[in-house]
């Protein structure tokens, strides 16, 4: 083994390095967390191949039009002043005379998402200037295709072929996106497999019929992307039980009814619980979606509970009406959806695309409806996949998720959702044993945690990775020889 130079050894000593695979939400909120800790020596790199840090996949919009699906008093950065994003968003507002017509202040205000980006990415320059003297940051902007372990520490590959010694990685790359399914050429040129990029748009015809795969959040991005750029037609969405995104609506919170009792440990036991408590109070009905809010914070601990014979049996019953009660919409979009559904240029059913043929200059969209037992074929111009991103690493496009499954560093997580990890997000790879330094954080940990992707729960995650990482032996102990005046 190469003796490392001894100026290599006194880097180390002075200061240890986490590396962040992933500049999204979860991966600058991570390292805002690990600078704002105060903690020294330490470099802290982002491995990202966007050139903006703090967008990912959900901020990366310029279109104003594209909503956070909460009010921004939600989604401060610093949960001991919940009013900093919305003081942001004042700001912004004053700057660029927005405001949301349905808001009565910017507390309420359901913001664009590129504002959200904007608000991470300049917290994070903040963080970094006022970093502790020995803290430090940069931004490489590739991406990571593997990790090796070498002489105790990890070393990050990078797509340049340059590899990267980590004292701590942290996995931030978000949910996958799905590997391309192969279509005949006359067929791609009018689907958009991607609807969250606005490039795709720029092939669409400007009218006719487009079909829209699944009927949630992502549908109804495409749908308000699509009249922005003054679409002219109608629109056909299919997801296979048809349940259509709910506004999200302003209510009174239901008291923390799971709290009082030890957790159910079955779909069923919640679903009684849930029950007896709606029929508990006793002022009138109240909203569902106040239920929601009750038992969401309760998620992680129910599905770490279940078994996986549970777990499933939540997937085929259960799912689908969990997602589209939690997943809702800002009021403004769900305006827009509203208008097409009365004026009959937006319509949605229950049913499954069984095959897309090329038919003229239009697709033949083969699909079987709901309670049909043969297919129709409806025809269409254009074709959006508004299904999402994959939590199954096996079925994900991503090279470092490959390697990662391939060299055993990770293994699938429950049911093939994520990738395994313990309590404290520690990486379980092939071995079974936790990783000390090889974390995840948000998507990643769908499988373990279930609820792993809003930005409550990936900025909870965010604290607790910094905490602990900060409390590493290494990092604490460089930190405590740092402060003693000793070494370099
Ligand atoms: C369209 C959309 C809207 C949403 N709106 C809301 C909302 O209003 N409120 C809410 O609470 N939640 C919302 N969410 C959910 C949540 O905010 C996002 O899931 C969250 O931002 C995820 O952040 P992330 O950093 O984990 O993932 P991502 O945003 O996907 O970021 C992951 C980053 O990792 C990078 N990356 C991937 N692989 C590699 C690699 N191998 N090497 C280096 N970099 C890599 C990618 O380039 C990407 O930038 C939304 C999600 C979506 C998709």
């Amino acid at each position: 083994m190469q003796r490392p130079h001894l100026t290599e050894l006194r880097q180390e000593a002075r200061a240890p390095h986490v590396v962040i695979l992933g500049g999204g939400y979860a991966g600058a909120a991570t390292a805002i967390k690990l600078l704002d800790s105060g903690q020294a020596p330490l470099r802290v790199t982002i491995v990202e191949p966007r050139a903006e840090l703090g967008s990912g996949l959900a901020y990366s919009t310029r279109d104003s039009a594209l909503l956070m699906n909460g009010p921004a008093k939600l989604f401060s950065l610093h949960p001991e002043r919940p009013e900093h994003f919305s003081q942001y968003l004042a700001r912004f507002g004053g700057e660029w005379a927005w405001r949301d017509p349905l808001a009565p202040d910017y507390a309420n205000a359901f913001a664009p998402r590129s504002v959200f980006g904007d608000y991470v990415r300049a917290e994070l320059a903040r963080a970094v200037a006022r970093a502790a003297p020995g803290a430090s940051f940069q931004h490489i902007a590739t991406e990571a295709i593997d990790l090796r372990r070498r002489s105790g520490r990890v070393d990050v590959i990078l797509a340049n072929g340059q590899s990267l010694p980590a004292d701590h990685v942290v996995l931030a790359v978000g949910a996958g996106r799905r590997r391309d399914e192969p279509v005949e050429p006359a067929i791609a040129a009018r689907c958009i497999s991607d609807p969250l990029h606005p490039e795709s748009y720029e092939r669409l015809p400007r009218e006719g019929r487009v079909l829209l795969i699944g009927t949630g959040l992502t549908m109804l991005d495409a749908l308000v992307t699509l009249e922005r750029r003054g679409f002219r037609g109608s629109y056909l969405a299919i997801s296979r039980r048809g349940l259509l995104v709910h506004p999200r609506r302003e209510v009174a919170p239901l008291r923390d009814f799971l709290a009082e009792s030890p957790l159910p440990t079955t779909a069923l036991g919640l679903l009684r619980a849930a029950r007896q408590e709606l029929a508990r109070v006793s002022s009138g009905r109240p909203d569902w979606q106040s239920l929601v809010m009750a038992v969401r914070p309760h998620v992680p601990a129910l599905w770490q509970r279940a078994s996986n014979e549970e777990r499933a049996r939540f997937l085929r019953h259960l799912r689908p009406i969990w997602e589209v009660s939690l997943h809702r919409a800002p009021p403004r979009s769900a305006q827009l959806l509203e208008r097409g559904r009365a004026e009959g240029w937006f319509t949605h059913r229950a049913g499954r695309i069984a095959a897309l043929t090329a038919a003229e200059h239009r697709i033949g969209a083969s699909i079987r409806f709901r309670g049909q037992t043969d297919s129709e074929t409806v025809l269409v111009d254009a074709v959006i996949d508004c299904r999402g991103a994959t939590h199954d690493w096996t079925r994900s496009s991503s090279l470092l998720a490959a390697n990662l499954l391939a060299t055993g560093v990770a293994r699938p997580g429950p049911l093939s959702f994520g990738i395994e990890a313990d309590s404290q997000s520690s990486v379980i790879g092939r071995d079974g044993a936790p990783a000390a330094d090889i974390s995840a954080i948000g998507p990643a940990l769908r499988g373990v945690r279930w609820e792993s992707s809003t930005l409550v729960e990936i900025l909870q995650q965010a604290g607790h990775l910094a905490s602990r990482i900060s409390a590493a032996p290494l990092i604490a102990e460089a930190g405590r020889t740092a402060a003693a005046g000793v070494g370099c």
